[in-house]
């Protein structure tokens, strides 16, 4: 299957755009560097605001299956100095409505709700370049390539994906909205009916 969209990470935000384009219908591959979902732990606690993380799992349809996650009084905060004196001891909000949650849970949440080929384990990317018309040609340190017209750089704070697409498509990204040269039967095939409204809305306002 050729992917419409290609993602760059199956990290927190890699997996979500992921789950909303799939519930539009959107063909997707995410090209993940671990070798599998369980190759190391994911770290620790994670609170999710209301105006965020919550909304978005409202709109990918697993804020119930979130709130089954939620760790209560995990946010209980305790700081001691070098003698273990109590210098703050703050009992942890049961009514918060920032909850914690494992991030590894989370992860695994959203990887569930995606059929289970669209995550390719093993990928990681090598190099980035363009290959004509709004063409990416993507180049994985297992050998593999892919050539994709849609590429979302989610592979982390010092992604190499959004790094190579910055150094050529600066003027794009400074000028336009990267997708705004698609017409809007593209668009809307991309996205949904609803999202390019927001793409006009963000570059009506700035
Ligand atoms: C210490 C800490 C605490 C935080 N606490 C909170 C919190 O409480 N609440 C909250 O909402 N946010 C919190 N955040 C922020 C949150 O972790 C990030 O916003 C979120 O993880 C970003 O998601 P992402 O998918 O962009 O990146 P990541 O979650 O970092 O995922 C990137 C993915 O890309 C993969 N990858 C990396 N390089 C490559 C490559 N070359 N090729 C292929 N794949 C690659 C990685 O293996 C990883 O799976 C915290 C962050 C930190 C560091």
């Amino acid at each position: 299957m050729k992917a419409d969209v290609t993602i760059i990470g199956a990290g927190l935000g890699g997996l979500v755009l992921a789950g909303m384009l799939h519930r539009q219908g959107v063909k997707i591959a995410v090209y993940e560097a671990e070798a599998s979902a369980d190759a190391r732990t994911q770290g620790g606690l994670l609170d999710l605001h209301e105006h965020s993380g919550q909304r978005a799992l409202h709109d990918l349809g697993l804020y119930e299956a979130f709130l089954a996650l939620v760790r209560p009084g995990e946010d209980a905060k305790r700081v001691v100095d070098c003698q273990g004196t109590v210098l703050l001891d703050r009992p942890g909000d049961l009514a918060t409505a920032r909850p914690e949650v494992d991030r590894g849970e989370l992860r695994r949440m959203l990887l569930d709700a995606l059929p289970p080929d669209v995550v390719r384990w093993g990928h990681k990317v090598a190099s980035v370049r363009k290959t004509g018309c709004s063409r990416h040609a993507v180049a994985f340190g297992n050998g593999s390539a892919v050539e994709t017209m849609l590429l979302v750089g989610a592979d982390g704070a010092w992604s190499r994906a959004r790094t190579a697409l910055a150094a050529y498509e600066k003027e794009l990204f400074a000028r336009s909205c990267p997708v705004a040269h698609l017409s809007a039967s593209n668009l809307a095939r991309f996205f949904g009916p609803d999202a390019p409204m927001s793409v006009v809305d963000l570059f009506a306002n700035g």
